[in-house]
This record gives structure tokens, C-alpha cells and sequence, in this order.
């Protein structure tokens, strides 16, 4: 046996450039990962945790370095190899994926050709190397892999790509696999079953694995080891269950504080954060302007006053009042399909459901359920094919340049990746004065004023006006993508996966923003997330999203403490039904849409009539013949 470690690294120093001379991210780093095993690496964003995973691959960005120290890849030390041998290495011995499979997939050629060219490096050929692609994109749980041979990588949701994407890092059988993130874009259901594979991948071959996350339990579940780092120290090591349980060392107690655990609610307070408004990104820091939290808090609380009052001076939208019966939104039998190929895809089907004034409907549901094109058709960045919406009871044009100025001001968007939303190159002063000129139509001091008010509300100092969106980090960004959605007060927000990219102290942080915004101001929120905490948390009422259809709906802490459709259960993760081989990938025509995968399916009535929504409790609604004119749980 080869007890020669798959990495090993050894005081190693990285340093990046900035306008104030060099400032050190990684610090007197060690640790090694023996073959076959996996290795966690947590903390915060601007902890340093890319930066490991860049310079063990020697991707370190152009302003970046390595001051000292030494990392060796199966006994071989990185920094000696050539040109040559660096490609080699990258090809065969070293596999990495990020958190955004874009960055990994060819848009100009099919996902069956990128993945056979991976299987080709690796010395297979012709139909073997399409074989082994095909048998890839099954291991990796990829719903109809023969179809997804044939697109491209725009045809397939995120879930879909990032699943592509790892299949072909485990194609060339690696000795190290770096997963810096790779499951953080991930629904929870997609998720498990990526992990699981993970797991399986480890007892059948030695790849070691770096796992790379802000999610502590899934560290617990996949690995080892775990080293936390802070600020590029490595400050505790060891068994995630034991130091997790027994953290040492305070930055480890606070960052297990920041989480929130999946029976805590909005109504239980503010999630605890470590230094709102200060971390920085690996490679852009920057010298965040340092304010105490109470300042902050004070801050905040004088900005929505601010915005409250002009709000009821008749700006747009003016929020805060009492909750009324009369919902926001109506969306009313919303269906949408995507044509691939010449197959139909049903995105969503009949989809209704309504939000009011100060209400946070949480939307869930795996990859490809439909989420994020219920988020894009409500935006009006997508037609439906059918259906209608309202906005305060009056029709609400399906795309976006239809709408009014005032529809527009009062429901705005707040994404996952807020550098997409943003143009990196341009100010903050200029992001938000347009978005204040546009939504509010506020002109001179007026409009200055708004702009503090709204940094304020979202905790960035106002110093940071004049910095451009790219020196911020990914935390400060989505503050500033939230800031210009509420430029004209609006009385709801998209928000679609919108913690998702954000390590847990910054989530906490925007959730707890969200949470001000709607006691303030009465904010309602279309709440779309993959992580059922940060949807127990936040949402009021949850809907659950199978395939395009609803499913299930109840108040949040019904669905959680109760959950009825047996899809839901098993996402919940609360069944006690066994697990079942799913009869077909396809659902059925004409029964339930979960008929293929249901542990309790009544056979034919199941598979041959579609189930009607029931009423089991006060606006708890479940789609499922389990449930009859009784009202009750069928297995009480
Ligand atoms: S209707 Fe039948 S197949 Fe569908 S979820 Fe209910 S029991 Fe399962």
C-alpha cells in the first residue's frame, strides 16, 4: 500500500496584490489528505477556502502568489512541474469543480460530446467512451440521460449542468477531486443523492477528496476530516461530528451559531452573524469600513424610518400597512413547456397561488420542479403559455416591458448570483442612482438621499459609494442587488435562491435583513430555496413544487411539523415508508404526476387518475388520493 499522501501541504503563504501592497490569504497553511480520504475545509467567505483549492491547482489569479511554503500531489511538489507536466497533471490526476458549472461546460457543444471527451483522455474510444458517458450520466442521477446527450448546456436547469459537470470529473478517475461549493446550487433532493455518490465513489476507488462548503452538516456527513479556517489560519482540526459538537475554538462556536437549524423560525429572532457588512472576497480585499453592530442596527432602523416616511408621502408602493385579506399576487393556472429537440418538457402545469402584504411564501422543490420558471414567468422575464397574473387585483402583463412603471417599482427580483444582476464595472452610487431615478423618479437631493437611505438599510457604509461592484464581496453585492430592488419600495420581492451563494454568516445576515424589511415595511416575498432551513425559517406558508405541479400547500409550520404528500415527506426527509425503485423516470400521463416514484402508491388509481387537492386542515392543501373526504392523515 502507497502510504505517500494524495496532498500534503506544508506552511504554505499565498498573497494577492492589491492598491495597498500585498496582503497575506492563506497563512502558515498545513494539512495532508491521505488516499481515499475526504477532507472538509470550512469558514467563512474571504476565509481563504478557494484560495487552497486555486493554489493547488496553480490557478491562482494573475495578482496572486505563493510567498512560501510547499504543495505536493501524490508525493510530487507542484511548484517544480513544467508546463507540460501542470497540463498533465490537470488532466489526469486532478479533477475540480466549482460552484458554477458554467465555468466548467462548453455552451457550444453538447453535453454528449463534452463528457466523451472526458472518457477519451481517459483511453476509451468510439461507442465505449459514448457507453461509459451515457452509464456516467446514470451514476450521477441525471433524469433522461439519452436526452441529455444531446443538448446543450443552456437546455438543462443548473441542478442538471452541475451533475453534468461532476460526472465528468469523476470520468478520468483522479487521485485528488477538489469540490470547492459544487453542491451549494443544489436543491437538498439533488444534493443527498450527489453526496451519496460521493460516498460510493470513495469505497470503490482511493480518490482523495477536498470538499470545499459552508454546509457543516453536509461536512459531517461526507468526510473524515475538517479543518476551519479563518483568515487564512487554520484554527481547529479534526472528526467533524466530535469538533463540530465540541468546538474549541470560538471562531468554530460562532460559525455553528450563524446556522440556522431547521426547527428555528423567524419568530424565534435574528439568526447571530460574525461582522455583518465586512467580509471580503478571496481575491478582491478591500478595506471594509468597520462599524460596531449597535451602530449598525441604529443605522438600519433610521433608514427604514426614512423609507417608511417617504413612503407615506406618496412614493410608490408605501408598505407598512395593516395586512389585508385581499392578496399582493394572484397567479392563476400558470402553465409553461420548453420544446428540447422534439421532446416537450412540462416546466409548470396549472400553477396557482397568491401572496399577501408582509407574507413570505417559500417555494420548494427538487432540481427541475419548476422553481425558477415560476420565479422568471412572475418577473416577466418569461411568457406562460396559459394562465394569468394579478398584481393588487388588476391583470398583470406577462412580460416585463409591458408593465408599468409603478407594477415594476412594486415587485422587484433579488437573484442567486448577484454579479450577474449587477455590472461589475460600475459604481454603487451609479447602480443605485439609476435604479432610485428609474423606480422612484427622484431627481437631486431627493435622490441622494434615497440612495443613503437604502444603504443604509442594507448595512453598507456609505463610504463604499464610490467602490465598484466587482471590489465587492458576494455578500456585500446581494446587499446591493436587495438595496436596488427596494429603490422604489416595493411591496413584494422575488427572490430566487438568494442565500444560496452566500457562506452561512453572510446568509444569516440577508435573512435577517429580509426579516427587518418585512416588520418594517410589510414586505411580502416569493421565496424560492433549495435549503429546507433557510425556508423553515423565513416562509409563513410553503408551497412544494413536484414537476411542474404543486403538490402540496400549508402554513410552514404545518408542512414541517406534518407533512402530507408523500413527496414532500421524502424531501423533508420524514418518511418511514422504504425507499422504492422507481417503476419508470417518466411520470405517468394520466395518473399522479409522482405515481413513478411514490412508496405508497395505490396502483392503478394512482397511476391512471389524477389526484384532485384536498383540504386536510386550515389552507393545508395536498394533492393525493391517500386523502379523502375525511380531512384526516390516513396514517394516523
Ligand atoms: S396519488 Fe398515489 S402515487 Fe400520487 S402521491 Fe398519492 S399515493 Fe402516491
Amino acid at each position: 500500500m502507497n502510504d505517500t499522501p494524495a496532498l500534503r501541504i506544508e506552511s504554505l503563504q499565498v498573497a494577492y496584490r492589491g492598491d495597498e501592497g500585498e496582503r497575506l490569504a492563506l497563512d502558515d497553511l498545513s494539512f495532508s489528505i491521505a488516499r481515499g480520504e475526504a477532507y472538509g475545509l470550512v469558514g467563512e467567505s474571504g476565509s481563504g477556502k478557494s484560495t487552497v483549492a486555486m493554489a493547488i491547482a496553480r490557478y491562482l489569479s494573475s495578482n496572486g502568489r505563493i510567498v512560501g511554503g510547499r504543495i505536493e500531489i501524490a508525493g510530487r511538489d507542484v511548484a517544480k512541474f513544467e508546463r507540460r507536466a501542470l497540463r498533465e497533471m490537470r488532466k489526469r490526476e486532478l479533477s475540480l469543480v466549482y460552484q458554477d458549472p458554467a465555468r466548467a461546460l462548453n455552451p457550444t457543444l453538447t453535453i454528449g460530446r463534452q463528457l466523451t471527451e472526458s472518457f477519451e483522455l481517459a483511453g476509451l474510444r468510439g461507442t465505449r467512451a459514448l457507453d461509459a458517458a451515457r452509464a456516467m450520466l446514470r451514476r450521477v442521477k441525471l433524469p433522461s440521460p439519452e436526452r441529455a446527450l444531446s443538448s446543450f448546456p443552456h437546455q438543462l436547469s443548473g441542478g442538471m449542468q452541475q451533475r453534468v459537470v461532476i460526472a465528468m470529473a469523476l470520468a478520468k478517475e483522479p487521485s485528488l477531486l477538489i469540490l470547492d461549493e459544487a453542491t451549494t446550487g443544489l436543491d437538498a433532493t439533488v444534493e443527498a443523492e450527489i453526496i451519496a455518490l460521493l460516498q460510493s465513489l470513495r469505497r470503490e476507488s482511493d480518490t482523495a477528496l477536498l470538499f470545499i462548503s459552508h454546509k457543516l452538516p453536509l461536512v459531517t456527513q461526507l468526510c473524515d476530516r475538517v479543518g476551519v479556517l479563518e483568515r487564512g489560519r487554520l484554527v481547529e482540526e479534526g472528526a467533524p461530528a466530535q469538533l463540530f459538537a465540541h468546538a474549541e475554538h470560538p471562531y468554530t462556536a460562532a460559525l455553528l451559531a450563524c446556522l440556522p437549524t431547521l426547527g428555528r423560525t423567524k419568530r424565534d429572532g435574528p439568526l447571530p452573524t460574525l461582522g455583518d457588512a465586512q467580509a471580503y472576497d478571496d481575491e478582491q480585499a478591500h478595506d471594509a469600513d468597520e462599524r460596531g453592530g449597535s451602530d449598525a442596527l441604529r443605522a438600519v432602523e433610521a433608514g427604514l424610518r426614512a423609507m417608511e416616511a417617504a413612503g407615506r408621502g406618496g412614493g410608490i408602493g408605501g408598505g407598512g400597512g395593516p395586512r389585508t385579506n385581499a392578496p399582493i399576487l394572484n397567479v392563476t393556472g400558470i402553465s409553461k413547456a420548453y420544446r428540447i429537440g422534439t421532446d416537450t418538457l412540462q416546466a409548470l402545469d396549472r400553477v396557482s397561488l397568491d401572496i399577501h402584504a408582509g407574507e413570505t411564501l417559500g417555494i420548494v422543490g427538487e432540481s427541475g420542479s419548476g422553481k425558477t420558471t415560476l420565479a422568471k414567468i412572475v418577473s416577466g422575464l418569461l411568457p406562460a403559455d396559459s394562465g394569468t397574473l394579478t398584481l393588487d387585483g388588476k391583470p398583470l402583463p406577462a412580460r416585463v416591458e409591458r408593465r408599468s412603471r409603478a407594477q415594476i417599482a412594486a415587485m422587484q427580483s433579488v437573484f442567486q448570483n448577484p454579479h450577474n444582476a449587477l455590472n461589475r464595472a460600475h459604481r454603487l452610487h451609479t447602480l443605485l442612482g439609476r435604479a432610485v431615478g428609474k423606480l422612484a423618479r427622484l431627481r437631486g437631493r431627493a435622490r441622494e438621499q434615497r440612495i443613503h437611505e437604502l444603504l443604509d438599510a442594507v448595512k453598507l457604509p456609505r463610504a463604499r459609494l464610490s467602490a465598484r461592484a466587482r471590489e465587492l464581496s458576494g455578500g456585500q453585492q446581494q446587499r446591493v442587488a436587495i438595496a436596488r430592488a427596494c429603490a422604489g419600495q416595493p411591496r413584494m420581492l422575488i427572490c430566487d435562491e438568494p442565500t444560496s451563494a452566500l457562506d452561512v454568516s453572510v446568509q444569516a445576515s440577508i435573512l435577517n435583513l429580509f426579516v427587518e424589511l418585512q416588520q418594517t415595511r410589510q414586505v411580502a416575498y416569493l421565496f424560492i430555496s433549495h435549503d429546507l432551513a433557510v425556508v423553515r425559517y423565513i416562509a409563513d406558508r410553503v408551497v412544494v413544487l413536484y414537476r411542474g405541479q404543486v403538490v402540496e400547500t400549508a402554513r410552514a409550520d404545518d408542512l414541517f411539523a406534518r407533512p402530507c404528500h408523500p413527496y414532500t415527506e421524502t424531501l423533508l426527509g420524514t418518511t418511514s415508508a422504504p425507499r422504492r425503485t422507481p417503476t419508470s423516470d417518466t411520470p405517468t400521463q394520466h395518473g399522479c404526476i409522482y405515481a413513478s416514484h411514490c412508496t405508497v402508491s395505490l396502483g392503478l388509481q394512482c397511476e391512471q387518475r389524477v389526484p384532485a387537492d384536498i383540504e386536510v386542515g386550515d389552507g393545508h392543501i395536498v394533492r393525493c388520493h391517500l386523502f379523502g373526504p375525511r380531512q384526516a392523515h390516513p396514517r394516523d
